[in-house]
């Protein structure tokens, strides 16, 4: 349960993972997901320079935001209720839960009026589990066009939790599923730039990896199984 060890060990293999599928490692982020993690454990990985950390819910986040240092750069990666949106900017720097119309609006009145530009992956439910948020693959490109017209958010790629599977493999066709759907957006939205693609956790990251993952949202295989 040695957080630095978790982190020197994954660091690791996210390279070999990386050169196996031919790419570069230094392209890949690692965001050490810190949801029900003690701030003191957090310290270590920032410590180790783990400086990426994502949180699911917005009172824990605004709880750690204020207790750790200003160099964290946090990524709010849960569903969002609109009327939290205000507690949130101006803290995060990315935010991968962009999965209906109504926080889009929202984001972007609230970019407005802290005169700032916020930065979003839109959130795809790729296997269209009823348990997920997310657009479905098929409105995704119409959901982004629009996007692009609010001029303080901008769409910076998309996001999928896969559905859990004791086999990685099976849930590679989600992966790539996600990577199609960002290629399409580019090929169809003038003035959109998909440059994230955030998927893959502790169970299923190296198959998103081969998969062209760049952000890795990775709990557990960081700090240990969570108890609740
Ligand atoms: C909890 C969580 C993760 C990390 O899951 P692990 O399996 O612990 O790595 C990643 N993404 C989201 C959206 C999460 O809520």
């Amino acid at each position: 349960m040695d957080v630095v060890n978790n982190l020197r060990r994954l660091q690791a293999r996210i390279v070999t993972a990386a050169r196996r599928a031919g790419r570069n490692p230094g392209e890949i982020k690692l965001v050490a997901v810190t949801k029900t993690v003690p701030v003191e454990r957090i310290r270590e990985a920032l410590a180790f320079g783990a400086n990426r950390l994502g949180e699911n819910r917005v009172q824990e986040f605004l709880n750690k935001y204020q207790q750790l240092p200003p160099e964290v750069e946090w990524h709010f990666i849960g569903h969002l209720q609109t009327n939290k949106v205000n507690k949130i900017i101006g803290k995060v720097n990315l935010i991968h839960s962009l999965d209906r119309w109504e926080l889009a609006e929202e984001l972007h009145r609230a970019a407005i009026k802290g005169g700032q530009v916020v930065k979003v992956l839109v959130q795809v439910n790729v296997a269209g589990e009823k348990s997920k948020y997310g657009l479905a693959p098929s409105e995704t490109v119409d959901f982004v066009a629009s996007a692009v017209g609010l001029a303080r958010l901008s769409v910076e790629g998309l996001m999928t939790i896969a559905p859990w599977s004791a086999n990685p493999e099976e849930v590679r066709p989600v992966f790539r599923q996600l990577k199609d759907i960002a290629r399409k957006v580019e090929d169809r939205v003038t003035g959109s730039k998909m440059d994230y693609l955030s998927m893959g956790m502790s169970g299923d990251w190296e198959v998103a990896v081969e998969e062209g993952a760049n952000i890795l949202r990775i709990g557990t295989a960081v700090f240990g199984e969570r108890d609740v």
